[in-house]
């Protein structure tokens, strides 16, 4: 199917693409990769009148980073935060999460900034937000706002952004020192989107004890799910080599992490999966996720 008629605008600066956001307000959608909502107007499940293309405005490119964390302007491409070195140097979790992001040539043109706009329960920077505490930057004609990603995924395919608005930038925060991360995910196919995914960032204190755990989950909620493992893993003793990470006390205190996650999770069916294999699939990924991230940690200490 062909989408419904709209009008399209090509704004070549950040001030004219928010005097068109304002003009049309819920009239109007941003186009940034088109990875999504090209697919809605032609299934005809979206059929926005105006259309405002976001690709020719520059000052909205671009990746950032220092050790505050990184930032990504709206119009960078999934592939540019995915390959930029800096931005794995600060928050490595970006592209650990990233490379399981559909297909490379979606990655080229899918933004980041878009994936959290579009706010996808089942999006993997969905999560990556949450679980790293960032931020996503709100423009629209005379204001601005920040909103933390507690307050920004508001329900499946809901966001935060209002008619008018445009996020202008993401914000994802350096982990603090000693902290490894790790990704993992089951998906039907590869490059489809998870049936259950989960993130994890695991703190270490000098003699690899392990201080902080927590996890973020997509495809097993409305919005992406963080949750605070710190207890079953307070105090267990990382070993230096990954063989020993399968060690008896040490898997113990996993095993007790990914109980934690498959209780406190309320997944839904769908024809993908029963909610009793998305609530496993969370506890067994939950394991692996804080395991890997444990021996990344590790991997960290070592440097
Ligand atoms: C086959 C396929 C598989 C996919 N698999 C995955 C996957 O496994 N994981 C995953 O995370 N994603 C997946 N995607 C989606 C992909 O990551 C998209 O790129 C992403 O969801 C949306 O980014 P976009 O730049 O393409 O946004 P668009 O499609 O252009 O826009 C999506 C929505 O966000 C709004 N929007 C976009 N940018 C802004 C902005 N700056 N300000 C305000 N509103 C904005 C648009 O108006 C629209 O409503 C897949 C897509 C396809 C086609």
């Amino acid at each position: 199917m062909k989408p419904p008629p709209f009008v399209y605008h090509r704004p070549t600066t950040l001030e004219e693409t928010l005097d068109v956001l304002a003009e049309t307000g819920s009239d109007g959608k941003v186009l940034a990769g088109g990875q999504s909502l090209v697919p809605l107007m032609s299934m005809r499940l979206a059929a926005p009148e105006h259309l405002i293309d976001i690709n020719h405005v520059r000052s909205l490119g671009g990746v950032r980073s220092d050790n505050m964390g990184v930032w990504v302007g709206a119009a960078a491409r999934h592939v540019d935060v995915e390959r930029d070195e800096a931005a794995f140097a600060a928050v490595p979790l970006l592209r650990q999460a990233l490379v399981h992001v559909a297909h490379p040539t979606i990655r080229n043109r899918g933004t980041t900034v878009g994936s959290l706009a579009h706010a996808d329960p089942s999006g993997e920077m969905t999560a990556v937000l949450a679980l790293l505490g960032g931020t996503v930057t709100l423009r629209r004609q005379g204001g601005q706002r920040t909103v933390g990603a507690d307050d920004f995924f508001l329900g499946p395919l809901e966001s935060a952004v209002e008619p008018g608005e445009l996020a202008v930038e993401a914000f994802f925060p350096a982990p603090s020192a000693r902290t490894g991360s790790a990704w993992v995910e089951v998906s039907r196919r590869h490059g489809d989107y998870a049936v259950c995914g989960v993130g994890a960032l695991v703190t270490l204190d000098d003699d690899r004890h392990i201080v902080a755990a927590r996890v973020g989950l997509i495809s097993v909620g409305p919005t992406p799910v963080v949750l605070d493992v710190s207890g079953p893993l307070a105090g267990t003793h990382v070993p230096r080599a990954a063989r020993e990470l399968h060690d008896q006390p040490v898997d113990n205190a996993f095993a007790a992490a990914g109980r934690l996650v498959g209780a406190a999770v309320d997944p839904e069916p769908d024809i993908h999966a029963t909610a009793e294999y998305r609530r496993h699939l969370a506890e067994a990924l939950a394991v692996r996720a804080v395991r890997a991230a444990a021996g990344h940690a590790v991997e960290g200490q070592r440097e």
